[in-house]
């Protein structure tokens, strides 16, 4: 079923009756080349781009509840091209022009919209570290302005620049980042992905991976046991839970992130609007017309996808301060999701320890921008055992050796110092 003007013309007079689903529901077969564990974004897109570009087809998804379910569908919809470290530019680079040809590629409508984003200076030594942000990223070849505050007042009239809370200095304008539809995203890379013959799996959870002198065999489900020749682990969350499966410690803290939503609103906010300032805050407003909202993780270690009160608490403080007029808005709804925190804030795409096995994971809060170049890169990796050339860097050694680290979030994390 392929999806246009025409046939959504067709249907509205027909009265919806041909729409199909979008992905089949098969039984889990007893053997694939293949099994990507984790139907989020990355595991489907990974799915997907074996399929597509390696013409790799007896491939299963196993996915432990429903697709969309996981921090795919829960997440504040941020695409953006604007990391500083040599590896993770190119890399998010690569992601950005991917999601700009991705709806033509899907043929779906992931309902991306470039309408910049911008990231506030709150001091004088922000700002330098800002412009050298934006003179990395221009060097990358994407796009980044510096914007003075009689230039934001203009352009961003509704935050509130005489407070002195949290100090508004100027900012940086990402002109080609924006949002896009989370779960669509999802649902666009699996029914792509089941077209070229993927088997997407649902409510199947791996239970165990089977392991035979070094090498991989397959995995045990609550489906049953499932041979192949290669598993690749992408449960973003719930990494060290299924990497301990294998024998595997990883570097890898889980943590809680929420975002808030608050009723549909008349159009007010054009852009993605970032603070990073005293735990972080950032806003945009979906094109249902809902402000959507978060801050900073929770800052303990969970697995429940839920937050609490104080960074609740801290992030309505941070939105009344910046932007007084949110007081009006009423707030619908408030969500959590696991997220898969590295020390040095970039993400990992390697081989492991076991022959066949693969690892995707790391992605921090920002793993959504990456979607498309991480099922990209890994599926690069796992069809033709070695790095895609915009994902070289994503070594899981590096935090072993302590060489190759790359300190996105600028927190100092040197493990071989420690
Ligand atoms: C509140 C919030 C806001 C965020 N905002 C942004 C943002 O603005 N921009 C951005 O770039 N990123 C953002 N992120 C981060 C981003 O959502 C994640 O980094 C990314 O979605 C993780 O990859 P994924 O989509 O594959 O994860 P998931 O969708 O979580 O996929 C992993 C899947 O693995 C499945 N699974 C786990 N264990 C098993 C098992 N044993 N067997 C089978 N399946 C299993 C899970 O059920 C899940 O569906 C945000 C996250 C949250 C929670």
């Amino acid at each position: 079923m392929t999806f246009s003007a025409l046939r959504i013309l067709k249907e509205g007079l027909t009265g919806n009756k041909g729409w199909r689903p979008h992905w089949r529901d098969p039984d889990p077969k007893g053997e694939y080349d293949i099994v990507i564990i984790g139907g989020g974004g990355h595991g489907l897109s990974t799915a997907y781009y074996l399929a597509k570009e390696h013409g790799l087809k007896n491939i299963a998804v196993l996915e432990k509840g429903y697709i969309g379910g996981g921090n795919v569908g829960r997440n504040t919809t941020i695409v953006r091209a604007n990391y500083m470290m040599p590896g993770n530019s190119e890399f998010y680079s690569h992601s950005l022009k991917l999601w700009e040809g991705l709806e033509q590629d899907l043929n779906y409508n992931a309902m991306l919209s470039q309408r910049g984003q911008l990231a506030l200076f709150n001091s004088d030594a922000a700002r330098d570290a800002g412009v050298r942000r934006a003179n990395a990223v221009i060097n990358q070849g994407d796009d980044a302005e510096i914007l003075t505050v009689d230039q934001l007042r203009r352009e961003v009239p509704y935050l509130d620049y005489d407070q002195t809370r949290f100090p508004i200095y100027g900012g940086i304008m990402y002109r080609r980042a924006g949002t896009a539809r989370h779960d669509a995203v999802a649902w666009g890379y699996a029914r792509g992905a089941d077209r070229r013959g993927v088997e997407i799996i649902q409510n199947c959870e791996v239970t165990g991976i089977d392991i035979i002198d070094g090498v991989v065999q397959g995995v045990q489900t609550t489906r049953g046991a499932i041979s192949a020749k290669k598993v690749a682990i992408v449960v973003a969350g719930r990494s060290s839970q299924v990497a301990a499966m294998a024998g595997m410690r990883l570097p890898i803290e889980s943590h809680v992130l929420q975002a808030f939503v608050t009723e549909g609103l008349k159009p007010v906010i054009n852009h993605v609007v970032s603070y990073g300032m005293l735990g972080h805050f950032y806003i945009s407003q979906s094109d249902k017309g809902g402000l959507v909202f978060g801050g900073n993780l929770d800052m303990y270690s969970s697995y429940a996808a839920r937050g609490n009160l104080p960074m609740a608490e801290h992030v309505a403080e941070a939105a009344m301060t910046l932007m007084p007029i949110i007081g009006k808005a009423r707030l619908l709804r408030s969500w959590g999701g696991i997220m898969d925190m590295t020390s040095d804030g970039s993400p990992i795409i390697d081989k492991t320890h076991v022959d066949g096995l693969y690892l995707n994971a790391g992605w921090c809060y920002g793993g959504f921008k990456a979607v498309p170049a991480s099922g990209n890169c890994f599926a690069h990796l796992i069809a033709q055992d070695r790095p895609h050339p915009a994902a070289t860097k994503f070594r899981l050694d590096r935090f072993r050796t302590g060489t190759g680290l790359m300190d996105e979030e600028g927190t100092g994390s040197h493990h071989n110092l420690h």
